[in-house]
């Protein structure tokens, strides 16, 4: 497959499509439709439910995009740590990011590139009426800034105690120089960020111990949503790969089809204490904590476990994606056309359960669909469907493709005697099920 596949689905469907697109687009900015947001809300409530609420001494919060542009300053944003090595074709005048080129010539022209310059990713903007030197500040471009900065605010209203952590999801901006493949590489992205405090020489842990277990339990978060074992892999930075702020790092890779090959989605970085005890000496706040076993203050370590919910969702269409050439649900006019099935896991389908009388053309049949429709509807968590138009198969393959676990046929034998099928989006199997029991019966199914 390639990520074309994707892009073609993901528009056609309404997951995921090019912003701005009536005015002929707009670099590397994307939006979510229907489909898409459902994907990707269920993607951030699913890393939400595991971090926040699965009992790791986790807590969320939400800090504002703009923040004092000293803020910038003391993380060391503003340097040459965030900057990237900028080259410029001297005939079509392109540019590229140097570390990414193959060759040392315009992978376009083939023209001869100008001397590297270093190229802050950092997004300014102003505030206020007046655009001068005093109103400028920067759209994040990480959300873990806002949480060093409320460090000492939610220490104490919170009274907690280091070893702990706090999640957040929200925007981020970086001025890339060559964004694209997709979703893969934006100017605005959203992150889902765990900054986890400790004390490195405490008897909670040491760094190597937090830096193997946030490594593994954020792989595991992969596998359990279902993504293939052998699509992902750790690498380990080398000294001269590390970013600014960090001590050890390790990305989780993904394999993504050709040419893109192994990436990275996620970032576990070990960053010391670089954040708060910069942020401790450009504010002139004291941010240590007061260790009262040890009766002396320190400032705590900070483990982060850095993901893009963009390059999460993108992930797992990737890895659910499967065209099957021929087809396999048997109707005579569409069994020779070839067939997509998105098998995502349950949780972050878009669409939970569609409900599908058999035929539209009798009232009935139509009544007695309408009626499971408005019941599920009220009664499973997510979204529902009702499909009427086309045959059974082209409607069950509409589905397949947009990844529903479960569709619910409505037949003649329903006004018969009780029950429906349902079918199962993976094993094909059609289960008779009494109406009474159904919502109960998906619920357990979808929670699986
Ligand atoms: P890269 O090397 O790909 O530029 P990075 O190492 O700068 O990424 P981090 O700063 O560690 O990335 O950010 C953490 C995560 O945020 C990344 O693993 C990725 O999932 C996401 N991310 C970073 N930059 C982008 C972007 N431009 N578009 C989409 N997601 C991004």
């Amino acid at each position: 497959m390639r990520i074309d596949d994707i892009v073609n689905l993901a528009k056609r469907r309404g997951f995921i499509a090019q912003s701005s697109e009536i005015y002929g687009g707009f670099s590397s900015s994307y939006d979510y439709g229907p489909l898409g947001v459902e994907l990707k809300n269920s993607v951030k409530s699913a890393w939400w439910n595991d971090m926040v609420y699965a009992g790791r001494n986790v807590l969320g919060l939400d800090a504002a995009i703009l923040m004092n542009p000293k803020t910038w300053e003391a993380s060391g944003h503003l340097g040459a740590g965030f900057a990237d090595p900028l080259v410029e074709c001297i005939s079509c005048h392109r540019r590229f990011r140097k570390d990414q080129l193959k060759k040392e010539s315009c992978p376009d022209c083939d023209g001869k590139l100008t001397k590297e310059r270093k190229f802050n990713l950092m997004m300014k903007t102003f505030v206020g009426p007046v655009e001068d030197a005093a109103s400028e500040t920067y759209l994040r471009a990480e959300t873990a800034q806002g949480i060093y900065l409320n460090f000492p605010w939610i220490l104490e209203s919170m009274r907690l105690k280091p070893p702990f952590g706090l999640a957040q999801i929200g925007k981020a901006f970086r001025n890339e120089i060559t964004p694209g493949n997709f979703t893969y590489r934006m100017r605005e992205f959203e992150q889902m960020e765990m900054q986890w405090f400790f004390l490195p020489a405490g008897a909670t842990g040491s760094a190597k111990h937090w830096f193997e277990h946030w490594r593994e339990q954020r792989l595991r978060w992969y596998l359990n949503l279902g993504i293939k074992k052998g699509n992902l892999r750790f690498h380990e930075h080398k000294k001269e790969e590390l970013a600014h702020y960090a001590k050890r790092a390790a990305d989780i890779q993904y394999r993504f089809p050709e040419p893109l090959g192994w990436q990275e989605i996620e970032g576990i970085h070990y960053r010391g204490d670089w954040d708060l005890s910069n942020h401790a000496k450009y504010s002139g706040r004291d941010l240590s904590y007061f260790d009262s076993e040890k009766k002396k203050k320190c400032i705590p370590h900070v483990m982060e476990t850095s993901a893009g919910a963009d390059r999460a969702v993108l992930v797992f269409l990737i890895d659910a994606y499967e065209k099957i050439a021929g087809g396999r649900t048997i109707t005579t006019q569409s069994a020779k056309e070839e067939e997509i099935i998105l098998r995502l896991h349950p949780a972050l389908s878009p669409v939970k359960v569609a409900v599908l009388p058999l035929v539209k053309n009798k009232p009935r049949l139509v009544e007695l669909a309408q009626k499971i429709y408005e019941e599920l509807r009220t009664e499973i968590n997510g979204l529902v469907q009702y499909d009427e138009s086309g045959t059974i198969g082209r409607r069950y393959r509409r589905q397949d493709e947009i990844g529903t676990p479960f569709c619910i046929t409505v037949d003649f034998e329903s006004l018969e005697k009780d029950g429906v099928t349902v079918r199962d989006r993976d094993t094909m199997k059609q289960e008779r099920i009494e109406t009474g029991g159904l919502a109960d019966y998906l619920t357990k199914k979808l929670e699986t």
